[in-house]
């Protein structure tokens, strides 16, 4: 099957009222500077009001803090919460979760009397869906008919087969592949499906098979149904492939120059392999931090890095794909709730996770790509916090890779200095 099946039919006809909040249906976002420290309060700076939110949905983001939208925020939102398409890419942090669980939560309201699954979000990994799910949660507190829950491989199907007969949620979140067999087995039924979100977009429709589990999936579900996909990178024909899931989207994408964070500082340190765990533990020891994240490449490696910072006396833990699901999501939520400061892991959390406190960031090992790299960095420095970005560099393929970050997001990285004052990444 290719992404071609996915294309709607030209009699595909839709009746929303559309908010002239942009010129164009095509944004560029160009000025996402955070106007204060902690903060992406968008240069209109409105407030969520303006957006005619229900008032449990405005008393639940007051809970949350959320004083102000963010610029993705301000520029999806109108649209999102009347039922366009979106196709939104914003820098990594900026509440792009937010984005689609308010427009969720806005136009299930009326719906809130009725049964069967309403909307399905789809992520890449299952830490991710659970945090996604949780935001449904939070921001639906004062909602108590709205029922989300979370589907993942690493659990037994039985529960989440009970759970779609006894307590059918209107929210699904989930990963593809435990979606897909819960819809084939008959499990879950999409048939009144009216919204379908895709977050980190480009990690499920690169990869050709995980593509066509998600179109399996999409096509499974009524052709009249509002898509939104996020995320912070588009490689190659990304666009492309997701507008054929589209029906005149709200576009907003950044220029890619634009994407590095602007509160984030990025050094590089050129060592040998062998220095490499020495060098991390004199940083360390030496730099403040709240939370840190040190990723590496393999899960061999991301088990014995742990256990050699154990021993140093760094109580770190670690994270990557082969532990079992249980113990992922205690990592997870240990970390999440600051119970742990320092965490190793693979790419598993290299993107979408969102650890507020995190404040450093090393690449022990050079990620494979400028866009992964563009993730990883983003665990720190979010949504307009201080952060630093440290990466090793240990040979050729390293240094062309940090070229290839340098020149894809404009953006010069230098040697480390020997001194950094805290203020510089600590956010006060
Ligand atoms: P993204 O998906 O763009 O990477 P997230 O949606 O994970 O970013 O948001 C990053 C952080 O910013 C989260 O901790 C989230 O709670 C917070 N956040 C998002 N929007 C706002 C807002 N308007 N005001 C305050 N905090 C926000």
């Amino acid at each position: 099957m290719t992404a071609d099946n996915a294309v709607y039919p030209s009699d595909r006809v839709r009746t929303i009222l559309i908010p002239s909040a942009c010129k164009t249906t095509t944004c560029i976002l160009t000025l996402a500077f955070p106007q204060n420290r902690g903060s992406y309060a968008g240069i209109y700076a409105s407030g969520f009001r303006d957006f005619l939110l229900d008032p449990r949905l405005l008393q639940a983001l007051q809970d949350a803090a959320f004083e102000h939208p963010s610029e993705v925020q301000q520029e999806c939102l109108p649209q999102a919460v009347y039922g366009q398409d979106v196709l939104c890419q914003a820098k990594s942090g900026t509440g792009k979760t937010a984005v689609f669980v308010l427009a969720t939560l806005q136009q299930l309201i009326p719906d809130m009397g009725t049964k069967g699954v309403n909307t399905i979000v789809l992520c890449h990994t299952r830490e991710l869906a659970f945090q996604i799910c949780k935001e449904f949660l939070r921001f639906s507190k004062y909602l108590p008919e709205i029922k989300t829950k979370v589907f993942f491989g690493g659990i037994p199907v039985q529960q989440h087969k009970d759970i779609l007969k006894t307590d059918c949620p209107h929210i699904v979140v989930g990963t593809p592949g435990r979606i897909e067999q819960l819809i084939n087995e008959k499990d879950l039924d999409v048939s009144k499906l009216k919204r379908f979100i895709l977050d980190e977009c480009d990690s499920l429709l690169d990869n050709v098979e995980m593509r066509e589990v998600v179109q399996k999936i999409f096509q499974a579900t009524p052709r009249e149904k509002q898509v939104m996909m996020f995320s912070a990178t588009f490689p190659g024909d990304t666009k492309d492939i997701a507008r054929r899931f589209m029906y005149s989207p709200l576009e907003v994408f950044v220029d890619e120059c634009k994407l590095t964070l602007h509160g984030l500082l990025q050094y590089y340190v050129k060592l040998e392999e062998n220095q490499k765990t020495a060098k991390l533990n004199s940083l360390l020891d030496n730099l403040e931090f709240n939370q840190v994240v040190i990723f590496v490449k393999s899960v061999q490696r991301c088990t014995l890095l742990n256990k050699v910072l154990n021993e140093c006396n760094f109580p770190s833990i670690y994270m990557h794909s082969r532990l079992d699901q249980e113990t992922r999501i205690e990592r997870y939520t240990a970390f999440k709730d600051y119970r742990s400061r320092i965490l190793v892991s693979t790419d598993i959390f290299g993107r979408g996770v969102d650890f507020e406190r995190v404040n450093i960031v090393f690449n022990y090992d050079m990620p494979p790509n400028a866009d992964t790299y563009l993730h990883r960095v983003g665990r720190s420095g979010r949504f307009g916090t201080k952060g630093l970005a440290i990466t090793f560099v240990a040979s050729d393929e390293d240094e062309a890779i940090l070229q290839q970050v340098q020149d894809r997001f404009a953006v010069t990285i230098q040697p480390l200095p020997d001194k950094i004052e805290p203020s510089a990444y600590m956010s006060s």
